[in-house]
């Protein structure tokens, strides 16, 4: 049996969002050519902090907006005139924007009468319309230039990296791996009488957050030579020829002061597989050169350069890319384990005072499924929450509302709910809060409350105990009937149902479909189940009959939890008048309320008689 990663997330149920449908991005197709959008999406995604970078290039009244993210690209059409709200969209999502304008001088100066039968002015009018025109012919040449080209400049001048493997935690199995590529940076001497030869390209891969860059910088920090960073997106550019003359000059400008360390981030937007489509004849251009760079450099062996390079999509990039002699290392950089996290933690915590309540350890418990980097932000909104409580140290329950914040939004208690709503709200949250505690696989709840946050008008959270690799059809089901009985608790005491599961049931439908196509789990030990969830893109009838099985899954799911609360239905109503009067919910109190939650065998062998 292959283990298959499964991240297992926080599960947060958000009860009667609004309804806003979220605007997310065309995270389909990996092509990292120029996608354009619509102005009022890319200020949306600026302002969700949906992009890496962003750019302003504003040409007179015309303008576009670029957006860098994950090795894509996308731009929108916009004016000067609206580059207030590029600025601010930026700014409210933290993304950094830079303005780039062509230079365009136009300041001709007064005319000067400089006497002496020479009059400046009869000569500018001779003369200056053709002047105007030659100049303007320059100045827009020049102004391609720094379109495309202004903008790398600075890439070619390496930084002095200050991080250390330190500041990179929780990283032991792969710590030899990279403390060797610096080693040889600093002192190749050893590795090249043993005629070992250094690597030459190294590809850190792994899902976002988990820390490559970091690496990379550590790396370059620690053999103490030059980091040149560049990220893959911006070899990919409009301007023919563009994409690889950048190539060029960064490994001329890294060769010449070598030792050094070549950092290529997300590096799929140009290394991804080779279709030979015309349309995607610049960024193959732009690989081909990347590649001969690779090949060609057999400098002085005591001066090398190192080129690390960073994919959260290992498996899509050109065959060509990592054949030996080129990428040829390739390490894994997987999402924290709880020590590690429990270790990086400690990274982030280094300058902040802990209060002696709270511990590292158990704030790695209830964060499983969580990068680095997501670590690194919940700690700093700890920090916040310590802050705006106007405590000195940063206790246990900062962190629980930090995770709150981060994954559902602030909360929002000044909007107020009629009492009505607030009674449907607390019987809805209740409801996944109640059948989440009685189901025995369900992540614990760890908080419910019928206080506005983000988008919706109550949460409830359950936060898994342990690291889990695997999910069992059981743990899926169960989250299943959890997920769907908000709905069901509304129905069942108002006989109504309301908008406000619009978020459940898409995550509902989610993980059926999963269930029944991918994960073939829908009628467990048949044949037919398989075959259902062997996928076949061009059949059709199998994708009504996992759309089919997907609704069955659902539809019982849905039953089992009308039925727990209708069994329980004293519990859910003392859980909801509960809520309703103290607003919020943590697990000591949930479990005051409705009893120890029933224990599990996870995975115990049936006995030989019944298998
Ligand atoms: P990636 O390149 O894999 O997307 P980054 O290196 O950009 O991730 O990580 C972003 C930030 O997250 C880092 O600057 C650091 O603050 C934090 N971080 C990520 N991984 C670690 C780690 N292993 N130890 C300490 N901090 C980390
Ligand atoms: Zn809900
Ligand atoms: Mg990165």
């Amino acid at each position: 049996m292959t283990p298959m990663l499964i991240r297992s997330l926080i599960t947060l149920l958000v009860a009667i969002g609004v309804c806003v449908a979220p605007a997310t991005a065309a995270t389909t197709g990996s092509s990292a050519t120029l996608t354009p959008i619509p102005l009022s999406r890319a200020l949306d995604q600026l302002a969700a902090g949906r992009a890496d970078t962003a750019t302003l290039v504003t040409t007179g009244a015309d303008a576009e907006l670029h957006l860098y993210r994950g090795g894509r690209h996308f731009v929108a059409d916009t004016t000067s005139a609206l580059s207030a709200e590029a600025v601010a969209a930026a700014r409210a999502g933290s993304v950094p924007l830079s303005i780039e304008r062509p230079t365009i001088s136009t300041d001709l100066g007064p005319p000067i009468d400089v006497g002496g039968g020479f009059s400046f002015g009869a000569w500018v009018q001779t003369w200056g319309p053709m002047l105007l025109l030659a100049a303007l012919v320059i100045v827009s040449a020049m102004a391609l230039r720094t379109v495309g080209g202004g903008r790398f400049g600075h890439r070619l001048k390496p930084v002095r990296s200050t991080t250390t493997f330190d500041d990179v935690a929780g990283i032991d199995e792969i710590r030899d791996d990279v403390a060797e590529i610096a080693d040889v940076l600093k002192n190749p001497g050893p590795y090249e009488r043993l005629g070992a030869q250094l690597p030459k390209g190294v590809i850190l891969h792994g899902p976002p957050g988990t820390g490559k860059t970091l690496l990379a910088r550590a790396v370059a920090g620690e053999a103490g030579v030059p980091f040149f960073s560049a990220s893959g997106s911006e070899f990919v550019e409009v301007y023919a020829g563009l994409g690889s003359r950048r190539i060029r000059s960064l490994f001329a400008a890294a060769r010449k002061a070598a030792p050094a360390v070549v950092y290529i981030d997300e590096i799929d937007a140009v290394g991804g597989r080779r279709t030979g489509h015309a349309a995607n004849g610049e960024r193959e251009q732009t690989l081909d050169q990347l590649l001969t760079e690779m090949d060609g450099f057999r400098t002085d062996p005591t001066k090398p350069v190192v080129v690390l390079a960073s994919t959260n999509r290992l498996d899509e990039l050109d065959p060509a890319l990592v054949r030996s002699g080129r990428f040829d290392r390739k390490i894994a950089v997987g999402l924290p384990s709880r020590g590690a996290r429990r270790e990086i933690l400690d990274v982030h915590l280094r300058e902040r005072p802990l209060a002696p309540t709270a511990d590292a350890g158990r704030v790695a418990a209830m964060t499983v499924g969580l990068a680095g980097a997501d670590l690194a932000a919940l700690c700093n909104e700890a920090a916040f929450e310590a802050a705006r409580a106007g405590d000195s140290a940063i206790d246990l329950d900062h962190f629980r509302r930090a995770l709150l914040r981060l994954s559902a939004g602030p909360e929002r208690r000044s909007h107020v709910m009629s009492d009505e709503e607030r009674r449907l709200v607390a019987y809805h949250e209740m409801g996944h809060a109640l059948v989440g505690h009685l189901s025995p696989s369900c992540d614990q709840v760890d908080r419910v409350t019928v206080i506005p946050q983000g988008g919706a008008l109550g949460v409830t959270i359950s936060l898994p105990l342990e690291d889990r690799f695997l999910v069992t059809r059981t743990e899926c089901t169960e989250r299943l009937a959890m997920m769907l009985a908000g709905r069901a608790a509304e129905e069942l005491v108002f006989g109504e149902c309301t908008s406000g599961a619009a978020d459940d049931l898409e995550r509902a439908s989610r993980l059926a479909r999963s269930m029944a196509g991918q994960l073939a789990m829908a009628v467990p030990g048949t044949r037919e189940s398989l075959l259902v969830g062997i996928p076949n893109d061009h059949a059709d009838h199998q994708v009504d009959e996992v759309e089919r099985a997907a609704q069955e899954l659902l539809g019982q799911a849905f039953l089992g939890a009308t039925r727990m609360l209708t069994e329980h239905r004293e519990l859910l109503e003392r859980g909801a008048a509960v809520l309703l009067e103290r607003e919020a919910l943590d697990h000591e109190e949930i479990v005051a309320l409705f009893g120890a939650r029933p224990g599990t065998d996870r995975l115990a062998p049936l006995a030989a008689e019944t298998r």
